[in-house]
């Protein structure tokens, strides 16, 4: 709580009082720790693909170059830190586009079609040892949302799933369930162990944060996924067991 007093005199210099503001702040401070661990989290996940090109272009140009293999080497290294700092920045901007303009193109989107075509886009990261399987509804009413954030929750979902399965399968689910719009994505991958559980919708929180860098991954993904959910007043919620698998169910009321 934050105590400011002020003298108040009339202008005759006679005293009228004190005036007293307590002002609760808890929650500015919040904001203000938040917005702080952002910018500190986004400057190191930034500075370390970069730092990495710097090195390896450093290495080149010290002599490196002359050996073909070598130089093949640190430029594909280089490639993917690039590729890396791309995806980022896209994520980063992505989440603060939600964040401050919400959503305005909404329209009718056919649920089952979007995510028959997320399936499709994410088919050359699938190994043959996971196969997906999708129980297709084709009754489900057509759903308001901006069709490109919706993709986007799929993607980010699917993309973990199929990620953080080894071997397996992963099964989506959507229906109409009590007039809210029901999607669940279910793996038998890695799983997450429960004390993790709470924490995995933060920006930039991973589990294992060598895995995910080593799967290109950005800890975004799910803060994202969560954004869009709450963009449509949803609902998302996670079921683990460590070395079981994953679910993710969400809720998507349908009336404003
Ligand atoms: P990342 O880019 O690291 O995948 P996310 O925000 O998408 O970041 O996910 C946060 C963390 O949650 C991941 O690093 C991973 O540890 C865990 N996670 C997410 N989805 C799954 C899943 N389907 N199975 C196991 N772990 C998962």
């Amino acid at each position: 709580i934050r105590v400011t007093a002020t003298r108040l005199v009339k202008e005759t210099g006679r005293d009228l009082g004190v005036l007293i503001i307590l002002e609760n702040i808890t929650q500015m401070k919040k904001l203000e720790n938040m917005r702080r661990d952002f910018v500190s989290n986004v400057t190191h996940e930034l500075k370390t693909p970069l730092t990495s090109i710097r090195g390896f272009i450093d290495t080149l140009k010290g002599g490196a170059i002359q050996d073909e293999v070598v130089a093949k080497r640190f430029l594909d290294i280089i490639d993917i830190e690039a590729e890396r700092l791309h995806i980022l920045i896209q994520d980063i901007l992505l989440l603060s586009e939600i964040e401050s303009k919400g959503d305005k193109e909404t329209k009718d989107c056919d649920i089952t079609h979007t995510i028959s075509d997320v399936i499709e886009l994410l088919q050359p990261k699938m190994t043959d040892k996971v196969y997906i399987i999708f129980d297709n509804n084709s009754n489900i009413r057509p759903f308001p949302c901006n069709p490109d954030r919706m993709k986007q929750l799929f993607i980010n979902l699917l993309d973990n799933a199929i990620k953080y399965t080894e071997e397996g399968s992963v099964r989506i689910q959507c229906k109409e369930k009590q007039d809210k719009l029901f999607i669940s994505i279910s793996d038998t991958g890695i799983g997450i162990e429960e004390k993790y559980l709470d924490r995995i919708f933060e920006r930039f929180y991973r589990v294992d944060k060598g895995r995910s860098r080593k799967m290109g991954g950005t800890g975004l993904g799910l803060s994202i996924v969560k954004h869009i959910v709450e963009l449509y007043n949803g609902k998302i919620n996670v079921y683990s067991t460590s070395g079981v698998g994953t679910t993710f169910e969400i809720w998507l009321p349908y009336g404003k």
